[in-house]
C-alpha cells in the first residue's frame, strides 16, 4: 500500500490580527502550504502539489507584490518539498509524477525542482495559465514556474465519476489509484485530487476553501480569510458549489478532506 507524507511545504505569515485569526492585533496569521508526498512501489513518488519551491526562496521579488503583502510568505529552503523529500531520502528524479489542485504560486512553485515529473493538471488550469490573459492571470501564473516544455498531462472530465462526482479517474502512466476531481471557482481548472488509502479515500482539496470551518461544525473562519477567497476566485457560484460538495464529502465516514492553508488539518 502506499504510504503518504503529509508535508508543509511554505508557511505563510500574513499581518491583521484577528483578522487573519490571530488572537492579538500585534500577531500574525498562520497559513501553511500542505503538501502530499505518495510513496508507491511502481509509480515512484507521487507528489499533490509543491508548495513554494527553491528558486522562490532565492528570488522571492519573482512572487507578484500583491501577493507576497496579502500572506506574506516565509519563504525557507528547508520547507520546499525537495529539501524535505531529500530529507525522506528521496531525489528530485524519484518524483516521477506532480498532480496539481492548480497553478498558483504557492501549489506550483516548486514544479521546476522536478524536471523529470509528469505534471498532471486539469486542462482549463493549464490553458489559463499559458494564456495568461488578464492583470490576475498575470500575478497568479509565473512564467519562471510554469514552463511551457514541461511534461503537461492535461485533462478534461470524460464522463466518469467519483463518490458521484465528475472525475478523472486515470492518470495517464499511474497505477496508484488517484482521480482528479474538478473543484472550479477557486481558478478556471481548479481540482481536488482523491487518493485511495486502504479501504478510505484522502482528498486534497486545494484551495477550494481556506478554513476548515467553512465545511461546517463550531465558528467561521477569520474575516479576512472569507474576503480572501472571494477576492482569489474566477467564478463565486461553482467556488460555493464547490464547498458544498466537499461538506458532503466531509461527513462521509470513508474520506478525510484536507485543504491547501489550514495548519489544523495537517496531521502531528
Ligand atoms: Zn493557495
Amino acid at each position: 500500500m502506499a504510504r503518504i507524507h503529509h508535508l508543509d511545504c511554505g508557511t505563510m505569515c500574513p499581518i491583521g490580527g484577528p483578522l487573519v485569526g490571530a488572537r492579538r492585533w500585534r500577531d500574525r496569521g498562520r497559513l501553511i502550504c500542505h503538501c502530499l508526498a505518495i510513496e508507491t512501489a511502481r509509480d515512484g513518488v507521487i507528489l499533490v502539489d509543491t508548495g513554494f519551491g527553491a528558486d522562490d526562496c532565492t528570488h522571492p521579488w519573482r512572487l507578484s507584490a500583491i501577493f507576497r503583502a496579502l500572506v506574506a510568505p516565509r519563504l525557507d529552503p528547508q520547507a520546499t518539498a525537495v529539501a524535505q523529500l531529500a530529507a525522506l531520502g528521496f531525489a528530485p528524479k524519484d518524483v516521477r509524477h506532480v498532480v496539481v489542485t492548480h497553478l498558483d504560486p504557492d501549489h506550483a512553485g516548486g514544479l521546476p525542482d522536478f524536471p523529470a515529473a509528469e505534471v498532471h493538471v486539469h486542462a482549463h488550469e493549464h490553458e489559463a495559465a499559458m494564456a495568461r490573459a488578464d492583470l490576475r492571470a498575470k500575478s497568479r501564473y509565473l512564467t519562471n514556474r510554469l514552463d511551457p516544455g514541461a511534461r503537461w498531462q492535461r485533462y478534461l472530465p470524460d464522463g466518469d465519476t467519483w463518490l458521484g462526482l465528475p472525475a478523472v479517474r486515470a492518470l495517464r502512466g499511474v497505477s496508484a489509484d488517484i482521480a482528479l476531481v474538478p473543484m472550479i471557482g477557486h481558478t478556471r481548472g481548479h481540482t481536488a485530487v482523491a487518493i485511495r488509502d486502504g479501504a478510505r479515500w484522502l482528498v486534497h482539496a486545494g484551495d477550494a476553501y481556506f478554513d476548515r470551518r467553512e465545511l461546517g461544525g463550531v465558528g467561521r473562519p477569520p474575516p479576512a480569510l472569507r474576503w480572501l477567497a472571494t477576492i482569489d476566485e474566477v467564478d463565486r457560484a461553482a467556488r460555493l458549489a464547490s464547498v458544498e460538495a466537499l461538506r458532503t464529502l466531509a461527513a462521509r465516514p470513508d474520506v478525510t478532506v484536507v485543504c491547501s492553508h489550514d495548519p489544523s488539518e495537517l496531521p502531528a
